[in-house]
């Protein structure tokens, strides 16, 4: 059971009810604009507790990529291969890219999957990571 709920402003409080749409978006999943401070952010989040059960990483995963294969049959296979080349070609190179163009200390990975990629983190790197 899916349990949306109505997100007043993360940054300012301000209650959604004084959010703008935007082009941006849908309407399961509006982008708003915050009336009082201007942040831009989703309008509607899922409960908490729905990011414990229905939502968790572990079974979405599992869920999307079933959907994937379903819909998308070779389309899906083809990007199989591809993100496993990827993995080989590229494997190391997230870290050199955080220590080329970030100074040492908290680094936040932003769709972070496993949260994997920046594991161990170089010296002086702290890593943070949320999945989208
Ligand atoms: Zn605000």
């Amino acid at each position: 059971m899916l349990h949306i709920l109505d997100r007043a402003c993360p940054l300012c409080g301000t209650p959604s009810a004084q959010a703008s749409p935007t082009k941006y978006g849908n309407t399961e999943w509006p982008i708003v604009e915050c009336g009082q401070c201007g942040l831009v952010f989703i309008g509607r989040t899922p409960a908490q507790s729905e990011f414990e059960e229905e939502r968790a990483w572990e079974r979405s995963f599992v869920q999307e990529t079933e959907r994937r294969a379903r819909d998308h049959g070779a389309l899906f296979a083809l990007d199989r291969l591809t993100r496993a080349r990827f993995k080989l070609a590229y494997r190391r190179r997230p870290k050199a890219i955080v220590a080329r163009l970030a100074r040492p200390g908290p680094v936040l990975d932003l769709a972070c999957g496993d949260g994997n990629t920046l594991h161990p983190p170089a010296p002086g790197y702290v890593p943070f990571g949320i999945e989208v």
